[in-house]
C-alpha cells in the first residue's frame, strides 16, 4: 500500500526514472490487455517490497514555463498522498529558483524525502553535484537516468524508508473494506450519506494501515462493513485539471486500501475517461468492483432504457464484462440497499475458496472436451488444477507445456470458471505451470 511520489520541475528526467521503475514491474505482472494505461501511475517492487509510484509531473502540460503555483500544488499533493517523496534535480542545470521553492516545501515536512541528482554520468558531474547540499535536504543520491547507473542504490535506500506493513490481527473480524470512488460530483458523498444516514451508527474508529486512510466501521441493514475514508486529506483544487488529478490521486489511496471499489458514475454524463482510469486502477490492484450509475432519477426513462445504458457501460468495461452495474439514486435512495448487498456479495465472491476436488471434477472434463490447441505438433495436457491460497482468486493449471498455452485459451478457462462460480465483479488470475 505504499506510495512513492516523484516530484521536480519539468525536464529533469522524472519520466525516465519513473519508466525505469515501472518497467521492472510490468515485466513481472502481465498487463491487462485492451485497457487504457495511466501513464502517471504504476506498480513497482524492489528487494521484495512492493510500492506504487506516482509521477506527479507527468500531469503538467507544456514544458518549461510552468507556473510556480502549479509546481507548488504538485508538491503539496505529493506531500499529502505519498509515503516517500523523491525529489529529482538536474546537475546540468544546477539549482534553479524552482528547485529552491520545492526544497522550501519539502524541508518543512516529516515524511521522508530522497533528493536525487540526475544526469550524473561522469566524475566531473559527480563533483558538480555537491552544490545540491545547498538545498538543505541533506544527503543526495546521484543517478544517470539514461544509463540507469545509481538507480540500484537509490532503490535500496528508498525501500528502507517505506513503512512496514502492519500484520493483520488474527482475532479481528474480517469486514469488507469499501472505497467509494469516482469523479468529482458523481455523488459519492451523497451516496455515503444516504447509506449511513444522519444516525451514523459508528461502531469503532480504527486507524488504517496507512497514515492517511481511515477505516470507519458501520452497521447498516444488517451488514457490517468498513468505509475507507480519505477525507482527512482534502485540499481545495483551483483549476479543473488539478481537481481531476486530485481525485485520481485520492482514488489511488482509497483503492489500494480497500477490498471492493464502489465506482459511482453520474448518469447524466455517462462513463467517461476518468471513470475508465479509476476502473482500471481497481482492476490493476485486483480489487472487486461494483458500478453504481447514480442520479438515475434525472434520466428520462423512455429515451434511454436501462438496458441500453447498461450495454454501453459494459462496452467501456471490456474485457471485464461481468461487473455488477446498478442504477441508483442517492437523492431518492433508490436501490441503496441493493448496492450494499451487491458490494458485500462481491466481497464474499472475492474471498471464496473452491475445494480442489470440486474444481478438478468440474474443470478437467471441460478441458478434456476442449483442450488447448496443439502447437508445433505438440499436445498440451492439463492434468490438475487448484486455487492458490492468495487473498484474491488465483488458479494454477498444471500441464506439460505451459509456455504453449495462449491467451485465448486462458480466457476460455476464465469464462468457464465465471460460468460455474460467482466471480461477478472480481478479477481472477490464471496461471499455467509445469508440475
Ligand atoms: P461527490 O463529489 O462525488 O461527493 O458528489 P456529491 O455527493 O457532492 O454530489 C454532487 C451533486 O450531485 C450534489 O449537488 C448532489 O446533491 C447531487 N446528487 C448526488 N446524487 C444525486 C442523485 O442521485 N440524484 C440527483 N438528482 N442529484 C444527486
Amino acid at each position: 500500500n505504499n506510495i512513492v511520489a516523484i516530484v521536480g520541475r519539468p525536464n529533469v528526467g522524472k519520466s525516465t526514472f519513473f519508466n525505469r521503475l515501472i518497467q521492472r514491474r510490468e515485466a513481472i505482472v502481465d498487463s491487462v490487455s485492451g485497457v487504457t494505461r495511466d501513464r502517471n501511475y504504476g506498480k513497482s517492487e524492489w528487494n521484495g517490497k512492493e510500492f506504487s509510484v506516482i509521477d506527479t509531473g507527468g500531469y503538467i502540460k507544456g514544458s518549461d514555463d510552468i507556473f510556480e503555483g502549479e509546481i507548488r500544488r504538485q508538491v503539496e499533493l505529493a506531500i499529502d498522498e505519498a509515503d516517500v517523496i523523491v525529489f529529482v534535480v538536474d546537475v546540468e542545470e544546477g539549482i534553479t529558483p524552482m528547485d529552491e521553492e520545492v526544497s522550501k516545501l519539502l524541508r518543512k515536512i516529516t515524511k521522508p524525502v530522497l533528493l536525487v541528482v540526475n544526469k550524473v554520468d561522469n566524475a566531473m558531474r559527480e563533483k558538480d553535484a555537491v552544490e545540491f547540499y545547498n538545498l538543505g535536504l541533506g544527503e543526495y543520491y546521484t543517478i544517470a537516468g539514461m544509463s540507469g547507473s545509481g538507480t540500484g542504490e537509490l532503490l535500496d535506500a528508498l525501500v528502507e524508508l517505506l513503512p512496514e506493513a502492519q500484520a493483520p490481527d488474527p482475532d479481528a473480524e474480517v469486514l469488507p473494506r469499501f472505497a467509494v470512488v469516482g469523479r468529482p460530483n458523481a455523488g459519492k458523498s451523497s451516496f455515503i450519506n444516504a447509506l449511513i444516514g444522519e444516525d451514523r451508527l459508528v461502531v469503532t474508529d480504527i486507524a488504517g494501515t496507512t497514515r492517511d486512510a481511515i477505516d470507519t466501521t458501520y452497521n447498516r441493514f444488517g451488514f457490517k462493513f468498513n468505509l475507507v475514508d480519505t477525507a482527512g486529506i482534502r485540499r481545495k483544487a483551483k483549476v479543473k485539471e488539478d481537481l481531476e488529478f486530485y481525485s485520481v490521486m485520492r482514488s489511488v489511496r482509497a483503492i489500494e486500501h480497500s477490498d471492493i471499489c464502489i465506482l459511482v458514475i453520474d448518469a447524466t454524463r455517462g462513463f467517461e475517461g476518468q471513470d475508465q482510469s479509476i476502473f482500471w486502477l481497481a482492476e490493476k490492484n485486483r480489487k472487486g468492483v461494483v458500478v453504481l450509475v447514480n442520479k438515475w432519477d434525472l434520466v428520462e426513462k423512455d429515451t434511454m432504457t436501462t438496458r441500453d445504458y447498461e450495454r454501453k457501460i459494459r462496452e467501456e468495461l471490456q474485457p471485464f464484462t461481468d461487473v455488477p452495474i446498478l442504477f441508483v439514486s442517492a437523492l431518492t435512495k433508490q436501490r441503496l440497499l441493493k448496492a450494499l448487498e451487491t458490494s458485500v456479495q462481491v466481497f464474499e465472491s472475492r474471498r471464496q475458496r473452491i475445494a480442489t476436488s470440486k474444481l478438478n471434477e468440474l474443470m478437467l472434463p471441460i478441458i478434456e472436451n476442449n483442450p488447448p490447441p496443439a502447437l508445433k505438433g505438440k499436445y498440451i495436457k492439463i492434468k490438475f488444477c487448484m486455487q492458490l491460497p492468495t487473498p484474491t482468486p488465483q488458479f494454477v493449471f498444471f500441464c506439460n507445456l505451459p509456455q504453449y498455452v495462449k491467451e485465448p485459451y486462458k480466457r476460455y478457462i476464465e469464462n468457464k470458471l465465471r460460468e460455474h462460480f460467482d466471480f461477478n465483479g472480481v478479477p481472477i488470475d490464471i496461471y499455467f505451470r509445469q508440475k
